[in-house]
């Protein structure tokens, strides 16, 4: 049996429509995903809409909405991006889904429960509406929320706690002996710290508080927290209310590709969770920089502020996915820019990727090749370039480096475009196939490796090389 790989992207909250965050997460994970297939691996890759919570009811009662048609209509639009994107994933579960999730995630309550790791207690608290999380008071500034700078509302509530100080030394340890590592190394560090002084979570609130959300099993006044529920889709999204074999098959994940501000909630919670139901924890966590647009700072109104379904309009599905892999850094923060998307464009794509494949392809038609001729693993100088771009790009991933791997195939680019003009000329003069032979290889090693990023762009390159027919491979590139 193949290899498995069982990758995910966080569970995106449709208070909100796609952002940027969340079309990294999309391409990140597509990317190791078509990649592990690539190698022959068994791949499930699962992404998912989390549809409970307070921020969703407000949304939805302030535009006078049903909070589920609200739900159904923000979904869609996820759905309808995803597609835009040309994203591989083989799974889609929404927390509001009633069979697999609803009842999957009260087995995990039940379970949690029976292992005496729930207890309910009247606390006081202070909660931010705008994070839709209680926030400890030893972290606010200034009594003030640290990420939004407004006061929290005081609460004193009953709630169910989740026992996480007793696993806080065990997630510890996975993470220091690299059991579960994060990736990259600073946010290691960062969750190593949060986990030094972590106490005991809250995991529901009271019904009156909280009316849109899966119930508490045998406690109708209680809902589970939005994020508990967000953070079990990916098991119930395997079936793990019956533990189908699929569960066993699959879990536990690879990778989740997520973004800094739900690194706790999947390097200490989740971890809690899972040693509390006796299962294995993730492998790797992948937490992506953000991107900031124009130049500003990233704020959570900026990332709105440009429409990514208009993007995807104006411009093909693989040139956004170029732009981003190759804007994203891991650890720092990227940049968009309009300019830039279009300079990138111009010079990397166009004259960079497109000319090599148009050039190629017409001198093999001037020296009359037969495209059912072409070797597929070329040798000498090229083979050698070939396998060390290879190389960097297995090493890269390995490290989640998906920007430098993509450079690593733009310096392969560069050697072809250089090795084919000079063989051309020289070739020319011969007036011989070989040359012509070699270059066609090259070009069909770059669509393999290009593929995972770019994936209708590698395939209108395999087409160009069967029909030896010279077409643009970029499409829908506005003027301005
Ligand atoms: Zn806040």
């Amino acid at each position: 049996m193949a290899k498995k790989f069982y990758i995910t992207t966080s569970s995106a909250s449709v208070d909100k429509l796609p952002d940027i965050d969340f079309l990294l997460e999309l391409l990140q994970a597509d990317v190791l995903a078509r990649y592990n297939r690539k190698k022959g691996k068994d791949v499930f890759f699962l992404t998912s809409t989390s549809e409970y919570g307070i921020k969703i009811l407000k949304k939805a009662e302030e535009g006078k909405k049903d909070p589920q048609d609200f739900v159904n209509e923000v979904t869609l639009k996820y759905r309808i991006f995803i597609e835009k994107l040309n994203i591989s994933n083989n799974s889609f579960i929404r927390t509001t889904d009633k069979d697999l999730h609803l009842k999957g995630t009260q087995k995990i309550w039940r379970e949690m429960k029976e292992k005496g790791d729930v207890y309910k207690k009247k606390h006081k608290s202070s909660y931010c509406a705008e994070c839709d999380a209680f926030v400890e008071k030893k972290k606010l500034v200034s009594g003030k929320c640290p990420n939004h700078g407004k006061h929290p509302e005081n609460v004193e509530e009953e709630s169910y706690f989740f026992n996480l100080s007793k696993y806080k030394e065990k997630i510890k340890e996975k993470i220091e002996k690299e059991g579960l590592q994060i990736f990259p190394r600073e946010r290691k560090n960062e969750i190593i710290c949060f986990l030094e002084e972590v106490e005991d979570v809250i995991i529901s609130r009271p019904k009156e508080k909280l009316s849109w959300g899966i119930s508490v099993p045998d406690d109708d006044n209680q809902t589970i927290s939005n994020w508990v529920d967000a953070l079990s889709s990916y098991l119930t999204a395997l079936g793990y209310q019956d533990e189908r074999d699929d569960f066993w098959r699959w879990w536990p994940p690879d990778a989740h590709c997520i973004e800094r501000s739900v690194l706790v909630s999947h390097g200490a919670f989740l971890p809690g969770i899972l040693l509390s139901l006796g299962l294995d924890l993730p492998k790797n966590i992948y937490v992506h920089g953000h991107m900031a647009c124009e130049g500003k700072k990233k704020s959570k109104k900026l990332a709105r502020s440009i429409d990514l379904f208009n993007l995807l309009e104006d411009w093909s599905s693989d040139i956004v996915r170029y732009y981003f892999l190759r804007e994203s850094l891991t650890c720092k923060d990227g940049r968009f820019s309009y300019k830039k998307l279009k300079e990138e464009c111009d010079i990397d794509l166009i004259d960079g990727l497109n000319s090599l494949v148009y050039r190629v392809i017409s001198f093999a038609r001037k020296m009359e090749i037969n495209s059912t001729n072409i070797p597929r693993v070329c040798a000498g100088e090229v083979g050698k370039e070939i396998k060390k771009t290879e190389k960097q790009i297995e090493d890269f991933l390995g490290e989640y480096m998906l920007k430098e791997a993509l450079e690593s195939i733009w310096g392969l680019i560069c050697f072809a475009n250089k090795y084919t003009k000079e063989k051309e000329i020289m070739e020319k003069r011969k007036s011989g196939q070989e040359g012509a032979k070699e270059m066609l290889c090259l070009v069909h090693s770059l669509s393999k490796m290009l593929s995972p990023f770019l994936p209708s762009t590698a395939k209108k390159m395999e087409a160009s090389l069967r029909d030896l027919k010279e077409e643009n491979i970029f499409s829908k590139i506005p003027k301005k």
